[in-house]
Order: structure tokens, then sequence, then C-alpha cells
């Protein structure tokens, strides 16, 4: 208290200018150099320690990430890139490419929406198919596909975001719940979003430059062939089992890295 008196003193006296202007100026100085007030986040709510947990997570996991990789694994990145395989899958998180590549890096071009939507992403699918020239178009649905069982319902309360991409699916009207009904629809959805890559990479598929696959990866065991399966249930447009096994030159169910090694598939290329 007593230094604020002398200072409004010595501010406000007539006399001692050179103190004044000394005083002024350390104030200027000051006030010009102060470091901002960050404000820090003292409660340590829920929702705070789920994002910290989350930044945590993804952070950490990339340290590990780079302690494992040494310079030769990415050289092969750097030089470009050359996939197998344009991906379309949905976004859901318990799809993912481990399930179909053991090493994805470099093998997918992979774009993902919710309920694998081709309309809204069809630049990047077409850089996938025409300018990174993979020869396989995976149009990639899942078990239980929580965009799929929004469709099936009266969705007009969601957000216009939503809405817009929701529209795309084109899935009959059903009861959510039902699997075999959900299954059904997965199914629609994937046949309807080859319809349109179809219609869009006509060219590629008559100069047999592509070939469009369309599989259900089931997590659910909902068709009976094993946890974790990908099922194949179109193929360039058939949906019928005895084309799709002339198509790629195999019977029954089988992996993407059967698909890859197949004659039929090694003919395409
Ligand atoms: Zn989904």
């Amino acid at each position: 208290m007593a230094w604020i008196l002398l200072f409004i003193i010595i501010i406000f006296s007539k006399t001692m200018l050179y103190l004044r202007i000394i005083l002024v100026s350390i104030a200027l100085v000051n006030f010009a150099y102060a470091k901002p007030v960050i404000k820090t986040h003292t409660d340590d709510t829920g929702e705070q320690r789920k994002i910290m947990v989350a930044v945590d997570h993804v952070l950490a996991a990339n340290r590990d990430f780079v302690k494992r990789h040494r310079k030769g694994y990415f050289l092969p990145f750097i030089k470009g890139q050359t996939p197998k395989a344009t991906v379309l899958g949905c976004a859901d998180s318990r799809v993912h490419t481990h399930a179909i590549d053991p090493h994805p890096d470099g093998d997918l071009f992979l774009v993902r929406n919710i309920g694998n939507q081709l309309v809204p992403v069809r630049g990047s699918i077409e850089y996938g198919v025409r300018h990174l020239h993979t020869p396989l178009l995976l149009v990639l649905g899942h078990t239980m596909c929580g965009a799929v069982r929004a469709a099936m319902q009266d969705y007009t309360e969601m957000s216009p975001a939503i809405k817009t991409e929701l529209d795309n699916l084109h899935v009959p009207h059903g009861d959510p719940d039902n699997a075999s009904l959900v299954l059904d629809s997965v199914e629609h959805n994937i046949n309807h979003q080859i319809d349109e890559a179809i219609s869009y990479f006509s060219d590629e598929l008559n100069q047999k430059k592509l070939i469009v696959i369309g599989a259900v990866y089931d997590f659910r065991n909902d068709y009976h062939q094993g946890y974790g399966r990908l099922i194949i249930t179109n193929v360039n447009g058939s949906t019928d089992a005895g084309k799709i096994n002339q198509y790629l030159g195999f019977s029954g169910k089988k992996s993407l890295h059967d698909v890859f090694t197949s004659d039929a598939y090694k003919d395409r290329r």
C-alpha cells in the first residue's frame, strides 16, 4: 500500500520529472511484455479426463510406433504409393484394415465414412481407381452397421449433415434391432453403392482394368462362417454366388488375401 501511495505521489508531483519518466517507462515495458494469462483447467471433470486419455493414447501409440519402425520401413513410402486396392469402408471403430490385410501400409487406399457411401467421396475413390490405378475397388460394410440401422428408421430429426449422408444409403425401412433385417439392409446398401460405382467406372470395368467387390466384415458371426470373416456378397454388381465364384476364380468364402493372390485377380492387374 505504501509503495502504491509513493508511486502516486511521484507520478503527480511537479518535481522529480526524471523519476516520473522512468517509472512510466517501466510500467509501459512491463505491460508490453507481460505474459498472457493462460487459463489452466484445474477442475478435473470426467470429460476433460476423457479428452486427455484420448490424446495420450494417440501420442503414446505414435511414440511406440516411431520406436519400432526404422528408416528402412518408410523408404518405400517416400518413393510413392502403389496400393493394391481402393477400399470404401464404414467409419465404424470396430472395422479396421488388419481384418483384411495384416500390413495395410501402402496396400490399401482407404476412404471411410458412415455407411460406406460412394457419392460424398466420389473424388477420393476416383483418385484411387484412376490415378493410383488400383485394380480392385472394395466396398466394405459390416454387421450391425449403425448408419444402416439409422437409415432403416425415420431419421428426419437428425442434423442436416448426418441426414444428407444417410440419404445416400437407400435401405428399406424396418426394425433396426432385427439382426436378420439389418444384415439384409447392410447387403442392400453395399449393392446400392456398387451400382453407383459401376455406373461411374463403367469404362474401367468394360476394359477389365477394375473389379468391384462388395463384402461384409462379420464381427458378430451372423453368417456363421467364423467371427471376423469377410463375406463377399457382390462382384461387379452380381450377387449370385455362382457368378461371384466365377468372377473370383474360386469357390467358397475366402479372405481378401485369397482374392489378391487368385489367378483371376492377377489377370485383371
Ligand atoms: Zn457402419
